[in-house]
């Protein structure tokens, strides 16, 4: 469903991305573990446009794609923006808008769907998150979970066929984070493709049908949770123990 074919990327000299490969398919959960520095949050930003590439080719849904040194294409790709969900590290919710008013927003500019409907879609959504009672709430009245699993739920009534989380619980308080992890978890289970750059390596290891772990922008390891903890002598072994 998502195909990342030699990507490099480099700022100001520095390379950060040096050569990424990764296929997708359809339904799979993927987390993208690593030290701090090693290029997961570039790598996911690149996937959707928000940095152009340097080399190599981004491809969606089989025909979509953006390639190196083709600003317009990735403009091109922005305007198709509905496939690919992204749920930010600090939410990005409209501080001015209620919860209910955020989801409605991008699929009322995108989508001939009657107000009536969409709004019941994004109150079953809002529902599905545990969010229904603050529909009607500004983002500042809410903690950060609770902003966090509205910008979740807001991503996914575009209907998107991948979603992007860009360390979806480093910007809360510790005793919000499993909210979040929660929520996560059950949508997983509903068959939505997940890009997941965390540093929770237990749910990482729960929820994910493959771990990638880059270092110095590329992929050391590409495998299934369980395949994973059998390499005992590789040292992502010992970042996961770093990291617990
Ligand atoms: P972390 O876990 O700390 O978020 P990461 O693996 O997500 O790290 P990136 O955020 O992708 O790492 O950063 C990789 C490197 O690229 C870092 O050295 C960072 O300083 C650099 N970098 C990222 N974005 C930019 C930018 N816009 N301009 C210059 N350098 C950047």
């Amino acid at each position: 469903i998502l195909e990342l074919s030699d990507i490099h990327k480099a700022f100001n000299g520095k390379t950060v991305l040096n050569g990424i490969n990764l296929a997708v398919r359809p339904g799979e959960i993927i987390s993208i573990i690593g030290p701090s520095g090693s290029g997961k949050t570039t790598l996911i930003r690149t996937i959707n446009g928000l940095e152009t590439l340097d080399g190599g080719t981004v491809r969606l849904l089989g025909n979509d794609f953006i390639e190196a040194g083709q600003a317009e294409n990735a403009l091109a790709w922005r305007s198709n923006i509905t496939k690919l969900g992204m749920v930010f590290q600090g939410f990005n919710l409209f501080p001015h808008k209620t919860v209910l008013e955020n989801l409605m927003l991008a699929p009322h500019l995108h989508f001939e769907e009657q107000r009536e409907s969409l709004k019941q879609r994004c109150l079953a959504m809002l529902d599905k998150v545990g969010m229904l009672e603050h529909a009607n709430k500004y983002p500042h009245q809410l903690s950060g979970g609770q902003q966090q699993r509205v910008a979740i739920a807001r991503t996914l009534v575009m209907r998107p066929s991948v979603v992007l989380f860009d360390e979806p619980t480093s910007a809360l308080d510790p005793e919000r984070v499993s909210e979040v992890l929660d929520v996560i978890a059950r949508l997983a289970q509903e068959g939505i493709t997940m890009l997941i750059v965390t540093h929770e390596m237990k749910f990482a290891f729960t929820i994910s049908d493959r771990v990638v772990f880059m270092e110095h922008g590329n992929i050391e390891v590409d495998a299934a949770p369980s395949a994973i903890l059998q390499m005992r002598e590789h040292r992502i072994n010992r970042f996961i123990q770093d990291m617990a």
